[in-house]
């Protein structure tokens, strides 16, 4: 997997502060729960949750803009508790093509703070597939509790 969302420092992510585990990149850390979700519906139903728990872990990659928008719709999402179909619509609604909301910068000149978390990718990769699912709602709600 080419890594280019990520940028590992000292064996820890930039951004995210992930650390490199079983010779893994942050970003090729979250490929295993992409890969785990296939086999899986139930964790598959909550294919939002990873995805934006992730992007908005990794701002650097989008507009200013369209972070925003990742964070208001996942707030409004969790505090709502909207159905995942509902989520999709919605996020087809805000989000409509990734060409539009990712950074125009070349990814070696993209700004990266480093901020702390208490759960990153990291967390979901180590506790493995059969934890997934219990994990991820965990990352959830931490992530809810640390956006303002
Ligand atoms: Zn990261």
């Amino acid at each position: 997997m080419v890594d280019n969302r990520t940028v590992m420092e000292s064996g820890r992510c930039t951004e995210c502060g992930a650390k490199e585990t079983d010779g893994f990149s942050c970003y090729e850390l979250f490929g295993f729960p992409l890969v785990w979700e296939h086999n899986d519906p139930e964790l598959y139903a909550l294919h939002f949750w990873l995805v934006s728990c992730y992007m908005i872990q990794h701002p650097s990659n989008f507009t200013e803009e369209a972070y925003a928008q990742l964070v208001r719709l996942f707030i409004e999402a969790y505090d709502h508790g909207w159905e995942t179909s509902y989520i999709q619509k919605k996020n087809r609604e805000s989000v409509i093509n990734v060409e539009k909301i990712a950074n125009p910068l070349p990814n070696k000149e993209r700004r990266r703070m480093y901020k702390f978390w208490s759960m990153t990718i990291e967390d979901i990769y180590l506790g493995g597939e059969e934890k997934a699912i219990t994990n991820l709602m965990k990352w959830r709600e931490q992530m809810r509790s640390e956006l303002k």
